[in-house]
């Protein structure tokens, strides 16, 4: 047996990474063991997020709005582009170069902490001990004070559109399709279906989403889903509510698609790529043995208290394999927590301000409560919206679709959540988290100073309008 650890992380996904560096820089002795591969079979750190996730993500869509922006977005500006086109390769080479040095970049930042990688397949033993199956093959048994259990999450998979990796994908393989789909069909109008679906779209697909659910966007804020799908379908995105998939039939190079809708009747659709994008499921495969004693909860993830403890003394999990949202910021929060608890120190982390975007442009993003939540649990409240339309700054961008909306209680003022689809909604939604974080009343965040012209003052208008405030729209009647 090796010397002792005094934590061994099991991923190095945004959780587990984080987890590592925040432990070894709090002076612990750190491992973090990690089995993801890249295609030349060397071990690479970053998990789904760096690999095939968000950041891939991000840099097709990135990729494909340029486009999409060159060929059709200029000319109302006087500028005129013909001959614009696109190298499919060039771009998925851009993307996986971002992928090299993002994941190079976490050994690097685990070498300059004082984190040891291990590359291979790490599995929680009974007392804490912790076994790895190296990339040769080769056995050991580490011995550590803690683990943190960090290994995510994979695509759900369903049997009705079994993946081939040919025409029939998961969001893995659609991030690597080689040319451009005549038709491309979308299973589930979710996150990471609509952004999937957004590049390509952009890029000329004709694409379809199949959706079971009769609410688009059933989990965010109703107004919001309700404007943000008056948006996609305007770009060209074919949405299909309470659309069920039932079965998929390749026929020659095209796949067939059988879905069920609210009525009854069974449709078809065919399409040349089916990207099936259902949520995904926590990763526990090869993870635990039989006597870890950690127990999973009905769903399948592990079970943790506030803190991320397991029911195992000096076990914690973190991460898409444990309760709450799947999101990277959410898993690394989560393992700085870990980590700063394990060094005795009392961190928490408040699950009630967690962001949520949706990448579309314009994206789509949240924080705290929505209207409906605040209805539900029986508070008054009151509502301030403003509209990107009325801002000079978004119609100068030419990007005036969406709005803001903030909600605050109505007795004591304080914002419990803010709703935003729009240019730079990302970033401006984080505005409003930091205010709430602060305790932020509405009149609080309508006092505060914003220059101009920036889409920040669209958040400073919302929160005035919240009280009848609003400057540069009629303000609603209070309630
Ligand atoms: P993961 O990132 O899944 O990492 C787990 C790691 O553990 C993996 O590297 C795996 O190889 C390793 N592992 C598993 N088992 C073992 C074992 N036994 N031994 C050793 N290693 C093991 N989230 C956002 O917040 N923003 C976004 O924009 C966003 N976009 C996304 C787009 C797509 C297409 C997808 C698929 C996901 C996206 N997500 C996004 C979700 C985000 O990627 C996840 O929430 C995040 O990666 C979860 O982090 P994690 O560390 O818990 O797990
Ligand atoms: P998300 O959880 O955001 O990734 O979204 C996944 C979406 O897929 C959810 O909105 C589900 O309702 C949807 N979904 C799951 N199974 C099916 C199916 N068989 N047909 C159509 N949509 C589905």
């Amino acid at each position: 047996m090796s010397e002792k650890y005094d934590v061994i992380v099991i991923g190095s996904g945004p959780a587990g990474y984080v987890a590592a560096i925040r432990a070894a820089q709090l002076g612990l002795k750190t491992a973090c063991i990690e089995k993801w591969k890249n295609d030349k079979g060397a071990g690479v750190n970053g998990g789904t997020c760096l690999n095939v996730g968000c950041i891939p993500s991000k840099a097709l869509l990135d990729s494909s709005y340029k486009y999409h922006e060159a060929k059709e977005d200029l000319a109302v500006h006087g500028i005129s582009s013909t001959g614009v086109e696109i190298d499919i390769p060039a771009m998925l080479d851009r993307k996986n170069k971002i992928i090299n040095q993002l994941t190079g970049g976490i050994a690097g930042l685990f070498k300059a902490n004082g984190v040891t990688a291990l590359y291979g397949t790490g599995k929680l033993l009974a007392g804490k001990k912790v076994e790895l199956t190296d990339n040769d093959g080769v056995v050991s048994v580490l011995d550590t004070e803690n683990v943190i259990l960090a290994s995510g999450s994979l695509p759900i998979a369903i049997p009705v559109a079994a993946v081939d990796n040919d025409l029939i994908l998961d969001s893995t393989g659609a991030l690597e399709i080689g040319e451009v789909p005549k038709r491309l069909g979308v299973i589930g109008a979710g996150v990471i279906g609509l952004e999937l679906g957004s590049v390509w779209n952009r890029l000329g697909s004709d694409v379809v989403l199949l959706e079971a659910m009769e609410d688009f966007l059933a989990i965010m804020d109703k107004g919001i889903a309700k404007e943000s799908k008056k948006i996609f379908t305007k770009q060209g995105l074919d949405i299909r509510l309470g659309a069920r998939v039932t079965g998929t039939e390749i026929k020659g190079k095209e796949v067939e698609v059988t879905f069920v809708v609210a009525d009854g009747s069974e449709h078809k659709e065919t399409f040349d790529k089916l990207i099936v994008c259902v949520g995904r499921r926590a990763f526990t495969d090869g993870l635990l043995a039989e006597d870890s004693g950690v127990q999973l909860d009905e769903r399948g993830t592990v079970f943790v208290n506030e803190q991320c403890a397991t029911n195992v003394a000096g076990v914690f999990a973190i991460g898409d394999l444990v309760r709450g949202p799947m999101l990277a910021h959410k898993g690394s929060e989560e393992g700085v927590m870990v980590a700063e608890r394990i060094a005795g120190h009392k961190a928490q982390m408040n699950y009630d301000i967690v962001p949520n975007v949706i990448y579309t442009h314009p994206e789509v993003a949240s924080v705290g409560l929505t209207e409906e939540q605040v209805k539900a649990a029986g508070d008054a409240y009151n509502v301030g919206t403003f509209p990107f339309a009325a801002s000079g700054r978004a119609m100068a961008a030419n990007e005036t679709g969406g709005m803001v909306k903030i909600i605050a209680h109505a007795d004591t003022d304080r914002i419990l959540g803010c709703h935003i689809v729009g240019p730079s909604a990302a970033d401006l939604v984080q505005q409003v988290a930091i205010a709430m974080e602060f305790g932020s009343s509405a009149e609080d965040l309508g006092m505060i100073v914003f220059g101009h012209p920036t889409l920040s003052e669209t958040v400073h208008e919302a929160a005035l309008a919240v009280n009848g405030n609003a400057i540069h729209i009629a303000n609603r009647k209070r309630r």
